[in-house]
Formats: structure tokens, C-alpha cells, sequence
């Protein structure tokens, strides 16, 4: 069936993989990223900080923990590194669901569907708001629920503006975890002023996008453990080397555990 990509209106895929230097996007995206920019001049940055995230909080759920499940929801468009290079490359058995509604990133599903042999990778065309149909779905159903999954919802949330939603979409998808199982978050913070107003121009090119206080975020773990540093800026999430200044980072995040 071909995939309608409705390419006169921007979506938020589209406008990050712009972001991030990316090709896989359209002049409605580009046009919208470009006015995004104007309010908020850092979103290219803090969209490279909180990629560099993603790889250091994969790395920790990998190494640290131990998982070799994950369940990545809201995971764009391929970009190195994807999710499954970084903790197949702490051990090649390791299983990833990769999950997103946009129809862009269906289009270009192949590229993150390289598994390591010893592993897998697959991909699933479904909405975070119907978590349920998440669990239910073949791909989440091939996983080993008697052993820790780690869930990524990574610079997603925002676009759930509801906090009471959030929260049963959080609580559906952890219930059923065994402890050991994890949770990382990162989503735009209140507490740069850029990322309050990138919020609001995304919004206003129809793209709800709600900024989140540090208490609200570690208020999206629900009862989950969060493991040290806690909820941060994404930059200051156990850095590995250089990284940019809190001005330019308009996420913050953190990861926690199920005891
Ligand atoms: N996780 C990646 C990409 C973030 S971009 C990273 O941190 O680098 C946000 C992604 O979330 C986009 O690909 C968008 O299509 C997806 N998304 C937004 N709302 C969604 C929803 N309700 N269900 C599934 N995916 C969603």
C-alpha cells in the first residue's frame, strides 16, 4: 500500500531530521524548522545533545544494567547512532522494537532493521497514545516479558500535553515489566527559555508541544527508582566528554529503574 506523507504539512520526524542535518524532509518542514529556529536559535544543538543522549543512556541500560531488551517509542528517523548500534555494541544478542507513527518513518524503517545476527531489530508502525495496542502487537509479543525490558521515550512526551495521559500511557507500558526492567525519558524542559518558546512555535504549526518542569518529569517516572544523577538537562546526564552549555539544551531527562 503506498504511504500518503502528506508532505505540504510539517511533521515533527520531519522538522528533526532537518534539525540534525538530516535529507529525509520536505520544504513544508524545512520552512517550519526554519521559523522554529527564529524563536529558538539553539534547537539544532539541543537536538545533537539529546541524540548524544540517547547514546549514553542506551550505553548505561546496556552496560550498567545489564538489559538486552528495549522497546524505543517516538524513534525518528535513522540516525547514527540508532538505538540497536549502541547496545548491540555492548552485546550483539540484543533485541529491539522500534516504534513511531509517522509515516516518514516507516518509509525509511529499513535503514534501523540492521540487526546484528546474533540479535534483532524490528519496527512497528503504532501510536505511543494506544500503548496498549504497543504490548499487544506481534513485535512487543516476541519479547521475553520474564526478563527486564527497557522502554526509551526519548524528545516524545512533549508532544503528550496531558499529564493524566501521560501517566496511563507510562503505566500501561511498565505494569507488566519484571524488576530490573527501565525507563528513560528525555522531553523539553521548562527551564530555558528557548525551549518555551520553541514549544510555543511548534504548537502554533499545529504540533501541540508542552515544555515540563524538572518535578513534572520525574513526575512521569510514577513509582520507578531514578538512578543518579536524577532528572537533568540532557547535557549533564553522566557526560562522557565535551559538552554544550545549558543555554543551548532545551531537554532534560533521566532513567529509572523498576525494583
Ligand atoms: N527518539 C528520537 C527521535 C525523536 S523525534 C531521538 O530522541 O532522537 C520524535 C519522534 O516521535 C518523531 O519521529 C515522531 O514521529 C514521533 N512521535 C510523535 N508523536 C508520536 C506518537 N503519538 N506515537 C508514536 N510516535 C510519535
Amino acid at each position: 500500500m503506498p504511504v500518503d506523507l502528506n508532505t505540504s504539512v510539517p511533521h515533527s520526524a520531519r522538522i528533526y531530521d532537518f534539525l540534525l542535518g538530516g535529507k529525509d524532509n520536505f520544504d513544508a518542514d524545512r520552512k517550519a524548522a526554519a521559523e522554529i529556529v527564529k524563536h529558538s536559535p539553539s534547537l539544532p544543538v539541543s537536538a545533537r545533545a539529546n541524540r548524544d543522549y540517547l547514546a549514553r543512556a542506551g550505553r548505561f541500560l546496556a552496560e550498567d544494567l545489564g538489559i538486552r531488551q528495549f522497546l524505543d517509542i517516538g524513534t525518528g528517523l535513522p540516525t547514527s547512532p540508532n538505538l540497536h548500534e549502541v547496545v548491540q555494541g555492548v552485546d550483539p544478542a540484543s533485541r529491539i522494537v522500534y516504534v513511531d507513527n509517522d509515516p516518514i518513518v516507516l518509509v525509511h524503517a529499513r535503514a534501523l532493521l540492521t540487526s546484528s545476527p546474533e540479535g534483532s531489530t524490528s519496527y512497528l508502525d503504532a501510536d505511543l497514545r494506544d500503548a496498549q495496542a504497543i504490548l499487544d502487537s506481534a513485535e512487543i509479543q516476541a519479547l521475553d516479558f520474564s526478563r527486564p525490558i527497557a522502554i526509551s521515550l526519548l524528545a516524545i512526551l512533549q508532544f503528550v500535553t496531558d499529564e493524566a495521559e501521560a501517566y496511563a500511557i507510562i503505566d500501561t507500558l511498565t505494569e507488566r515489566l519484571v524488576p530490573g526492567s527501565a525507563l528513560a525519558i528525555s522531553t523539553v524542559t521548562a527551564h530555558n527559555e528557548q525551549a518555551v518558546q520553541g514549544a510555543k512555535a511548534y504548537t502554533a504549526r499545529g504540533i501541540p508541544a508542552k515544555p515540563r518542569t524538572d518535578d513534572e518529569v520525574r513526575a512521569l517516572f510514577r513509582d520507578l527508582e531514578i538512578v543518579e544523577p536524577g532528572v537533568t538537562l540532557v547535557n549533564r546526564w553522566r557526560p562522557a566528554g565535551p559538552v554544550p552549555d545549558d543555554f543551548h539544551v532545551q531537554m532534560s531527562g533521566g532513567v529509572a529503574v523498576k525494583r
